[in-house]
């Protein structure tokens, strides 16, 4: 690309990293961006998966597994599960096929129904992903729960969800589940990994249930449009949304594998993210078994000492991250990385909130590479813009839309309808024209909430971007008051409403606080009701209430005490006030503020 081609480009400080991209090895699988966006279609996409046998529809655990675990790929690594206490142990792709068939058995001897929901809560355990992909053989729904989520969100999520099953670890049940199982009543079965006696209704152990069932097992017949996930996100106002995946999206989950991550049969890849969150499903799952590699599964929370470790002697050769660990990793230093054996590590990509341009430059000097930065969302299922092996990239932009997928920055106009703004650099809504196979297919039971994240064909993201004039997009922010902390979207709705479930909140706010590590921590407001005092222990007494609800993860690490929050005139809390004033920024238009408030 000649320099004038750049020259309305976003100006950064960071000159763009150019790729010698005859000099790759192995060669990217998306060698010529131009020729392949041209060439590509998901019809030619989906012949590159097998399909049930006997024409039985398209299953995403057949193509995960099934498929390599009869061929040639029977006795490679599927999975490398690296314990907390030093543990790795080699799940091949035989082996897996078999655990999730006799998990699908399980479910079958319990009278679990195809389209039921499965819900899965635990830590990075190998049984986790046996009974994500063993749901999916048995035709079921799998919906996974982040097991940091305190048991107000996990209620909130089976209820939404309609949950049939819970697989969980006693310690989860007892500490979680056990006091909101009557709201719950739909829950028939729990089954319990590991050790630790707990009792209740309809609990099953693992070891008994599903290590004693049948290996063997058939996948049903699955059409394409199938339900199969169930994703929970965030929203600005009310509860949160479940997004509905099909059996399809496995076609845009290899292939975005193949073309985003670079990933070629031979790679050790290693993708850091929980599967409680849509980037653990697609990427830390299903993607990396239908391409056939091998996943490197690291149960420990996060240290950057082990991470380096994990990345030198598990030669991951595709590194699959986030803002907030680089950063943290960053911390520790660049020298850090030199001094390790990391020459089997060839591509590193990044996701889930803006990687700063320095964070890109970072990985230039501490690992010979750069970070590439992609976008996407639990709604789309799949990666839709991204930094590609074989292209430039440009420091802080999120890259280009994945061949097949059309991105737009739009504006909305009175009548309802988007008009796609066409000048490089102009801030408008992100959108994405819908017809990718991963794109949700609905929120459960939420059709309208649906219905208006679109107009016309545009799917609307919800995130303000910009795009240059070679076609590269930068983010810009969030449209909405939707918080991302440490990666993880929280919902502001869901921390107020569990904040005010406290005896002496009347009302309470909360916002999204630049956070140089985190992104953006979660802080709120709060104003107290008559007979209570503002207080140190007070804010320590609110803190702890919001943690036991929420889980430490969502609950808010900063409260301060108002007097009134400012509010419309029909009384809606203005959150993106409180939020410019906290930052000292402009207030933006206040006209519809109440007066006294202003
Ligand atoms: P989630 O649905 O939890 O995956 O969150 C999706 C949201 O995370 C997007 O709508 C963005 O706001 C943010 N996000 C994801 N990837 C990026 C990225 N590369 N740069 C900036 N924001 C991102």
């Amino acid at each position: 690309m000649s320099e004038e081609a750049l020259s309305d480009s976003r100006p950064s400080v960071y000159p763009p990293i150019r790729k010698d991209r005859e000099a790759l090895r192995p060669r990217p699988n998306l060698f010529d961006y131009e020729s392949e966006c041209a060439a590509f279609s998901w019809d030619k996409a989906r012949a590159l998966l097998d399909g049930l046998p006997d024409g039985q529809g398209l299953n995403i655990a057949y193509e995960a597994v099934d498929r390599h675990a009869s061929g040639a790929k029977g006795d490679k690594a599927a999975l490398r599960w690296l314990g907390k206490a030093g543990e790795r142990r080699d799940i091949t792709y035989r082996e897996l096929s078999e655990e999730t068939s006799r998990f699908a058995n399980a479910l079958k001897c319990l009278g679990v129904e195809p389209g039921e929901r499965v819900y899965v809560m635990m830590g990075r355990l190998p049984e986790l992903y046996i009974a994500m992909l063993g749901a999916l053989k048995a035709g079921c729904v799998a919906s996974p729960l982040f097991s940091a989520f305190g048991p107000e969100p996990i209620a909130v999520r089976m209820q939404l969800g309609d949950g049939r099953v819970l697989v969980t670890t006693p310690r989860l049940y007892k500490r979680k589940v056990a006091g909101i199982r009557d709201q719950v009543p739909g829950l028939a079965h729990v089954l319990l990994v590991g050790e630790g006696e707990v009792e209740g209704d309809g609990l099953h152990r693992w070891d008994r249930t599903v290590e004693a069932a049948s290996p063997q097992f058939t996948i049903r017949p699955t059409d394409p449009e199938d339900m199969a996930l169930l994703h929970f996100t965030s929203g600005t106002t009310g509860r949160p949304k479940g997004a509905i995946h099909v059996h399809q999206a496995v076609v845009a989950h290899h292939v975005t594998g193949r073309y985003a991550l670079d990933l070629h049969e031979d790679d050790v890849f290693w993708c850091t993210a929980d599967p409680g969150w849509v980037t653990g499903t697609s990427y830390g799952i299903i993607a990396p078994l239908t391409n056939g590699v091998t996943s490197i599964v690291a149960e420990a929370e996060f240290d950057a000492e082990t991470w380096f470790d994990i990345l030198e002697q598990e030669k991951v050769s595709v590194w699959y991250t986030a803002p907030t660990a680089i950063r943290m990793m960053m911390r520790i230093g660049t020298d850090v990385a030199k001094g390790r054996d990391l020459s089997a590590l060839r591509f590193m990509a990044s996701v889930g909130e803006p990687l700063n341009p320095e964070a890109v430059v970072w990985g230039q000097e501490a690992f010979g590479m750069p970070f590439h930065d992609n976008w996407w969302q639990t709604e789309t299922g799949g990666i839709m813009i991204a930094n590609y092996a074989a292209l430039d990239i440009r420091p802080g932009s999120m890259g280009r839309p994945m061949p097949g997928i059309e991105a737009a920055i739009v504006r909305k106009l009175d009548s309802g309808d988007v008009e796609v703004i066409d000048e490089p650099m102009v801030e408008g809504e992100l959108a994405l024209r819908r017809g990718w196979p991963s794109m949700m297919r609905g929120y459960l039971h939420e059709e309208e909430r649906y219905r208006k994240s679109f107009a016309g064909d545009w799917y609307l993201t919800g995130d303000l971007a910009q795009r240059d004039s070679d076609g590269y997009f930068w983010f810009v922010g969030r449209a909405d008051d939707v918080i991302k902390s440490a990666g993880h979207l929280i919902g502001p709705f869901e921390v107020e409403s569990a904040l005010i479930e406290h005896p002496a909140v009347a009302e309470a706010a909360v916002i999204g606080k630049p956070d140089p590590t985190l992104g953006e921590m979660v802080k709120a407001f709060v104003t107290l009701r008559p007979g209570h005092e503002a207080s140190e222990a007070m804010r320590r007494e609110l803190i702890g209430h919001a943690r036991k609800k929420l889980g430490a993860a969502v609950a808010p690490k900063e409260i301060d005490f108002r007097e009134n929050l400012p509010k419309t005139r029909s009384g809606k809390i203005m959150r993106r006030l409180l939020k410019a004033r906290e930052l000292g920024l402009p207030e933006g238009d206040i006209s519809t503020l109440e007066s006294d408030e202003k």
